[in-house]
């Protein structure tokens, strides 16, 4: 009863979320009958006619490369020595989209299958159609679970608990359930500590579970990271001599990918590098050739000009020296275009970068354009994406002064997404 009551609920909560309602008025998950809008155009995630591409609408726009996607698929993987990849694609695929990049990305032959670190994004993967394992980075109550190792997503284990969720579980669903023994090396994060590894794989062997593979994390720090992976592999060997089988081993993130090559193991878990951004200082290191997965896009709202003296958005942070053009993009810093943008950052538009000028405001950027009014209303413009280096999202975080994770964690959940 407990568990077909939180198969209807699950669901339920999920159409809670957007991404989730936009799939599924898509049609995405072969589900019909959404409402439409309650006014305006069409929304954008629905079927794509030639009209619709030919004039979008004005709001702004996330655009999905799945061709960069799969690029940096088998790049990540050639760097791996042709090693699997478990695509981490927590936070909505690092704000790009969880349904239909984790559909892209499950068709890659490199990759082996998807991780997310919520129950509801696991959920989501599934309803979006994607059918390469999901590993479920986090707890979950028994109800959650059940509904989702019912589906196939695997578990990892968080503490001590796990084992007799997983004692539970096999009961209930009468078979093997597949989990990743989430080890400890030294983050206190999630998992179990190192120091109790073999006590926990002792119990867990007697709970029903399949253990598929053992994950750890890196705190990312040179001294201390060989520490951890040594931790890692006292705890292999320990295991091996006491007759358990951990299956597959992983550790690397996108960091790891180019600081702990010896640390690739069976399978590499990044997120980053697969949505084509650099961890902090390795871009043009190595020889790893990422492309941007996405673009952040808007179109001209107004152009105007500017007399000696105007100043431009909230604290005329800008003062026109003498008469120039300006643009409007009805985009923010509430749409994920960081307020730091004014520091640096410049706007792609046809063949050309134009500076942000003035504050970003939660819904408008303005462009200085020079002495002509160089764009004109509607046209398209890049504030971030593969067009040019100076709108890579490693250089918008560069020049606005934050972690490239968050220039696409943040991307406006909202914000349509188009392939
Ligand atoms: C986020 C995350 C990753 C991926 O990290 P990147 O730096 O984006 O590659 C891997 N493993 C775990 C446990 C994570 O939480």
């Amino acid at each position: 009863m407990r568990a077909a009551a939180a198969l209807a609920a699950l669901p339920a909560a999920l159409a809670a979320f957007p991404s989730v309602r936009r799939a599924r008025a898509a049609g995405a998950t072969g589900r019909r009958g959404a409402s439409p809008p309650a006014f305006g155009p069409p929304a954008p995630a629905s079927p794509p006619t030639a009209s619709a591409a030919a004039r979008p609408p004005f709001d702004p726009w996330i655009e999905i490369d799945p061709g960069a996607l799969r690029h940096n698929a088998a790049e990540v993987a050639r760097a791996a020595g042709g090693r699997p990849i478990l695509a981490v694609v927590k936070n909505n695929a690092y704000g790009l989209g969880l349904a239909q990049v984790g559909r892209v990305l499950e068709r890659s032959a490199e990759v082996d299958g998807l991780a997310v670190v919520t129950a509801a994004a696991a959920w989501e993967a599934l309803e979006a159609g994607v059918t390469k394992p999901i590993l479920l980075m986090a707890r979950a109550d028994d109800e959650e679970a059940e509904t989702l190792v019912a589906r196939g997503v695997r578990l990892a284990t968080i503490d001590e608990a796990a084992a007799d969720q997983v004692t539970r579980l096999s009961r209930r669903l009468d078979r093997p359930i597949p989990v990743h023994v989430y080890l400890d090396t030294g983050m206190n994060r999630v998992g179990i500590a190192f120091r109790r590894a073999i006590a926990f794989l002792e119990v867990l062997a007697t709970s029903g579970a399949r253990v598929e593979g053992m994950l750890t994390d890196f705190t990312e720090t040179d001294d201390f990271d060989p520490v951890q992976l040594e931790r890692l592999r006292a705890v292999v060997r320990d295991a091996g001599a006491a007759g358990h089988d951990l299956g597959r081993l992983h550790a690397a993130s996108s960091h790891g990918l180019f600081f702990r090559r010896d640390a690739l193991l069976d399978m590499v878990r990044p997120g980053l590098v697969l949505y084509g951004a650099y961890p902090a200082g390795t871009m043009g290191r190595g020889d790893v050739a990422l492309r941007p997965a996405f673009r952040l896009k808007a179109r001209v709202a107004r152009v105007e000009r500017l007399e000696a003296g105007d100043g431009v958005s909230y604290g005329r942070n800008y003062v026109a020296t003498g008469p120039t053009w300006v643009a409007t993009l009805p985009v923010g810093h509430a749409d994920g275009y960081p307020r730091g943008s004014v520091n640096g950052c410049v706007v792609w538009s046809a063949g050309r970068t134009y500076p942000v000028v003035g504050a970003v405001s939660a819904s408008h950027t303005i462009i200085e354009l020079g002495a002509e009014p160089s764009v004109r209303v509607g046209q398209e413009g890049v504030l971030i994406g593969p067009d040019h280096p100076d709108v890579h999202p490693n250089a918008v975080a560069d020049r606005a002064g934050v972690s490239v994770y968050d220039v696409l964690m943040h991307l406006g959940a909202r914000l349509p997404r188009r392939i």
